[in-house]
């Protein structure tokens, strides 16, 4: 794969992804130099116009971008990174450089929590004593949040309503992870029945 750097400036354009929510986080420019540190080093490092220097995001505030993955677009002069922030990424102090998106990428960010803390033998966080007491006995909790939704969905508690939604829909996700599976597997199935 050859990255088409620009002719007269050697560099190429670098639109940076959160890998989990997907939001746009920024965008950087990087030169021949600059992808291989990053490729090596598995931390995002820029060629930066302003300062005429290689920067390494987070160099001084110590919110680096780590490398998950990355693409080029059609043509190959343009790179997609998919990254996992280690903090802020805008220097004004926001998650991403552009105006707060929507929160629609969250669900995946909080299966990523719950799969850690259940992939984490020694937490002792409620969700792994749940998932240690086995299949059966996570099947059954998200049975009582369905019940307690149900009870609020006939009352006008709307705050009620949203916590018990909640509650059911966290206890979703520890079900799916315990029988070894994610919210993408199940997007695939409902995005084959609407073809
Ligand atoms: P950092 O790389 O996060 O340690 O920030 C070092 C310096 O780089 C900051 O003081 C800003 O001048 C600049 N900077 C940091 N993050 C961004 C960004 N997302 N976009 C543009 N400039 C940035
Ligand atoms: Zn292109
Ligand atoms: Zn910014
Ligand atoms: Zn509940």
């Amino acid at each position: 794969m050859t990255i088409k750097f620009d002719d007269n400036t050697g560099l190429v354009p670098v639109i940076i992804q959160d890998y989990l929510n997907l939001k746009v986080l920024m965008l950087g420019y990087m030169n021949q130099e600059a992808f291989d540190k990053t490729l090596q080093e598995k931390k995002v490092t820029f060629f930066s116009r302003s300062k005429n220097r290689l920067w390494t995001k987070g160099e001084t505030s110590g919110n680096f971008l780590k490398l998950i993955d990355w693409k080029l677009d059609c043509d190959k002069d343009t790179i997609l990174i998919k990254a996992k922030p280690l903090g802020p990424t805008c220097h004004n102090g926001t998650t991403t450089c552009f105006k707060e998106e929507t929160d629609k990428g969250f669900l995946y960010e909080l299966q990523q929590t719950i799969s850690d803390k259940i992939d984490n033998d020694n937490s002792t966080s409620y969700t792994n004593e749940l998932y240690k007491r086995g299949i059966n006995k996570v099947a059954q909790k998200v049975g009582e949040e369905a019940v307690e939704l149900v009870i609020e969905a006939k009352d006008n508690n709307d705050e009620l309503f949203l916590n018990e939604a909640s509650d059911l829909l966290y206890h979703y996700l520890i079900l799916l992870k315990a029988k070894g599976f994610s919210l993408e597997d199940v997007e695939k199935v409902l995005k084959s029945r609407s073809k």
